[in-house]
Order: structure tokens, then sequence, then C-alpha cells
């Protein structure tokens, strides 16, 4: 299950919820897309292979946020 508010995108799972934010629609360096040209080079067979990087207005990682709270057995200290 999915849910979208704007640049945010809330990923539900059943033990956590994956949010990610998109790329600025605004931002000056990737036009909204996410992704910078960094440079090019040519291929074998002569097309241009455009190398792109993540724009700094984009975290496609994310975060998570676990929902359910682990047992007590697994946080304790082992000393
Ligand atoms: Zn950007």
């Amino acid at each position: 299950m999915t849910i979208r508010l704007g640049r945010w995108t809330a990923e539900l799972y059943q033990r956590a919820i994956y949010i990610t934010r998109g790329p600025n629609p605004d931002c000056r360096h990737c036009r909204g897309e996410g992704g910078i040209e960094v440079g090019h080079r040519m291929t074998d067979s002569g097309d241009i292979d455009y190398d792109t990087d993540v724009c700094g207005c984009w975290d496609p990682a994310g975060f998570r946020i676990p929902l359910w709270r682990r047992s007590r057995r697994n946080q304790a200290v082992p000393f």
C-alpha cells in the first residue's frame, strides 16, 4: 500500500512504514527530476551515455519507521 502526499511517499508494510521524499519540483539543479547530469561518454555503438547523479534536493533512500516494538528478549544487554 502506497500513500502519496506531494513530494512524500509512504509505503506501508506489515512491520514498518517507509517514508521517501521525492525531488523538489522547483529545484534549479535537476528541474524536479531528482537527477543531475554529471557527464557523458560515447558508448561502443556511438550513442551518448549520460552519467547522472542524485540531486541534493532528493533523498531516495528515505527512512523507515518500525511499527512493532522489539521483544524484551532482543533488547536486553548481553552482559
Ligand atoms: Zn534537485
